[in-house]
């Protein structure tokens, strides 16, 4: 019987417009592994999201960058990406207001089934499975004209 563990740290817009974003990852570090060790949780990743207005879940993944900090954001299960980008930091270290609108925004249309394409950045149906790459996402134009050559040739070479 496959009955899974997960844990999950779980953030909101609030904390991120609340909170600088060193202070975001310090935290979510200092829970990790306070987590881990008290629950003998097997991975180091311990899953981190960020919950929107609805109280959907999805996926969040904060990483320091060379720069301050780059974030991805998938759907719960991690196969279908939604938003990826460094973070841009205002002069007190929190994430800019306008990104974090976007990123909602992002969230927003992703429960309206629309996602930005990865290739060219229009919006597409995220309902269709079959124009995707990993956890990229295409538009019908961009699939043909580029990604589905790749994908068939990661899959069959
Ligand atoms: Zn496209």
């Amino acid at each position: 019987m496959d009955i899974v563990f997960e844990p999950k740290l779980i953030i909101s817009k609030f904390i991120l417009t609340g909170f600088p974003m060193e202070q975001i990852y310090g935290e979510y570090e200092t829970r990790r592994k306070a987590t881990k060790a008290a629950l003998d949780y097997r991975w180091d990743n311990l899953m981190l999201c960020i919950q929107d207005a609805y109280g959907h879940l999805y996926s969040f993944m904060i990483s320091p960058d060379r720069d301050g900090y780059f974030i991805t954001v998938w759907d719960i299960t991690g196969t279908r990406q939604i938003w990826k980008g460094a973070v841009v930091l205002d002069e007190n270290g929190y994430m800019s207001n306008e990104q974090i609108d976007e990123v909602m925004d992002r969230l927003r249309n992703f429960s309206d089934n629309r996602v930005k394409c990865s290739g060219c950045d229009e919006w597409t149906d995220v309902r269709d499975n079959s124009r995707r790459f990993y956890a990229s996402i295409y538009c019908e134009k961009c699939w043909e004209k580029r990604y589905k050559k790749k994908a068939e040739k990661e899959n069959y070479g």
